[in-house]
């Protein structure tokens, strides 16, 4: 009988949603179990909503959303994120530099299919959004991951990103605020990789999906707004900023010297044509949505629910023996560094899968970020301040006895 197998070209693609970490917790709760999930950065479910107003206009949108809109979005959508794009300072954008997605996901994928030829390479931080990796990957590039240095507050480490660099790298990806450090990069930083990108004539993508969700007082700087010299491409969207990451929306804008960049171009808008448009409905309440741009900033003041769950989960983690951790700026996420002796870890899928079967709490191992060293894990840490401390004291009992060999 002729059977089939996946495409060759997933071989070496790693996704951290995917996998026998979350096939097992999944199995657990078809047994009725109940897991603790710090897995999924997806508000809804842990009780965030979007705007009152943004849900509204949904509604009211609807009946003149059925249409196909153009490939690029409707240009209220797209005038809208070009009024944000201005606040952010992006230099020599227009309308027709803005493209809608289904999320920020789809427009990466787009990305790297119109720019990577077969041995092209690309640089991405490590740890990593993995869908960067992925995407990269199945577009025929060679990813070349540079290191984020947890010792510097997680900042890119420019030494390693100078010595990756070749004559085959076309790009570099910046992921700023980062999933998973949660780190926010400053602008002294940004200029040392815009500067580095100059010297070699490299592409800027630069996914800043979080820029909204920035605690302690902080300032998100866009690379781009640094760069009007470079072509930069930047990611952004409604999923985390506005908690609606089922309407699948996201927005991609080209920035800087475009002139450099004409066939590439020429792809992305073939590419995106070839999905005829993003979602139309959600489309619809991205003027409203921009136009309530502020309705996350009671959840990041002391008192508001992200600000008291980074801090619970913080200093939760940082009482465990065993355990070291960055505080994050912003987004919700966490990357704690285990002591890989003291638990005699080699292999941190099993210590996920351990902490799983035995205390029912799921977290993502570093490896699916694609961090090289078996010592790190993420928590997103969207759950509530109670289950959150449930989940802590039971990594700590955990690790108490924890021994992987
Ligand atoms: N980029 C980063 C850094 C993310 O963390 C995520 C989702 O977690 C995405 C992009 C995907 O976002 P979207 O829902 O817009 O596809």
């Amino acid at each position: 009988m002729r059977t089939f197998e996946k495409s060759s070209k997933l071989d070496h693609v790693s996704y951290d949603i995917r996998g026998p970490v979350v096939a097992q917790a999944a199995a657990m709760e078809a047994q009725g179990e109940k897991v603790l999930k710090l897995n999924i950065g997806n508000p809804y479910p842990f009780g965030f909503s979007a705007p009152k107003a943004v849900l509204d206009e949904m509604v009211d949108r609807i009946q003149s959303s059925q249409g196909y809109s153009d490939s690029k979005g409707l240009s209220e959508a797209r005038e809208a994120i070009l009024s944000y794009c201005k606040k952010k300072n992006l230099p020599n954008v227009g309308c027709e530099d803005i493209y809608t997605g289904n999320g920020v996901s789809e427009l990466i994928s787009i990305a790297m299919q119109a720019l990577l030829n077969d041995g092209d390479e690309i640089l991405i931080p490590a740890p990593d959004y993995s869908l960067w990796t992925a995407s990269a990957t199945l577009s025929g590039g060679n990813v070349v991951h540079y290191i984020c240095d947890e010792k510097s507050d997680w900042y890119p480490d420019l030494d390693d990103i100078r010595r990756k660099i070749t004559d085959k790298t076309k790009a570099i990806v910046v992921i700023n605020p980062n999933n998973p450090t949660g780190a926010l990069y400053p602008r002294e930083v940004l200029e040392q990789i815009v500067q580095v990108a100059r010297e070699h004539e490299l592409i800027i993508f630069c996914d800043e999906i979080y820029d909204r969700l920035v605690m302690d007082g902080l300032e998100h700087v866009s690379i781009a707004s640094l760069a009007p010299d470079l072509f930069c491409v930047t990611f952004n969207g409604l999923s985390k900023s506005h908690m609606v990451a089922g309407f699948r929306l996201g927005w991609m804008v080209l920035s800087g010297n475009k002139e450099i960049a004409k066939d590439y171009i020429d792809g992305l808008v073939l590419l995106s044509s070839m999905r005829l448009c993003s979602n139309v409905p959600a489309q619809s309440v991205v003027k409203m949505a921009l136009d309530c741009i502020d309705s996350t900033k009671e959840y990041l003041c002391p008192g508001g629910r992200i600000y008291e769950q980074r801090e619970c989960i913080y200093n939760a983690l940082k009482a465990i023996p065993g355990i070291s951790v960055v505080k994050p700026k912003a987004a919700f996420y966490i990357f704690p560094k285990l002591d890989t002796e003291r638990f005699h870890i080699t292999d941190d899928e099993q210590f996920a899968l351990d902490l799983l079967r035995e205390k029912k709490v799921l977290i993502v191992n570093g490896s699916g970020f694609n961090w090289p060293n078996p010592d790190h894990f993420r928590i997103v840490y969207l759950p509530d301040v109670e289950l959150l401390k449930t989940a802590t004291d039971r990594l700590a009992d955990f690790l108490s006895t924890y021994r992987q060999k």
